[in-house]
């Protein structure tokens, strides 16, 4: 596809990582009251576009499946702005508003824009691009 001022990177990715062993994933009472919050209280929109539409959190610092592999002396070291006096245990931190990004579906788990399926800094460039560039061919108008 060729579309002028811009060219096409087509990659195919291989992903081969390990994940600690965890319990299967339950939502805490703490992701319900972070998420009920950030979107039904305080109306956040999705962190790139700014849609409202089909809003979900994201666990941005920490994934809920790497708790078991996490040294939270580092993540400590690394968010001192985190309420660390809050933290008994990973989820507090996991769980927390400080922990959370909200994105609509496309942008958190869709093909070719969402951060679970891009490399950081490719997924990154859709918050900053501007109006008039085609981010992915999905967005191509006919
Ligand atoms: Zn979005």
């Amino acid at each position: 596809m060729k579309i002028e001022h811009e060219h096409e990177q087509h990659e195919t990715l291989q992903i081969d990582v390990f994940y600690p062993d965890h319990a299967p994933r339950a939502e805490s009472a703490l992701f319900r009251k972070t998420k009920h919050h950030l979107i039904a209280v305080l109306d956040t929109p999705c962190w790139v576009c700014g849609s409202k539409d089909q809003r979900e959190v994201h666990h941005f610092h920490a994934e809920w499946a790497d708790a078991n592999g996490i040294d939270f002396d580092k993540m400590r070291a690394m968010h001192p702005a985190f309420d660390w006096s809050t933290y008994k245990e990973p989820s507090d931190f996991i769980d927390s508003e400080y922990n959370m990004l909200v994105l609509c579906a496309k942008h958190h788990r869709g093909k070719n824009h969402g951060i679970h399926m891009l490399p950081y800094p490719i997924f990154v460039m859709q918050r900053n691009q501007r109006a008039d560039f085609v981010f992915s061919p999905d967005e191509v108008k006919a």
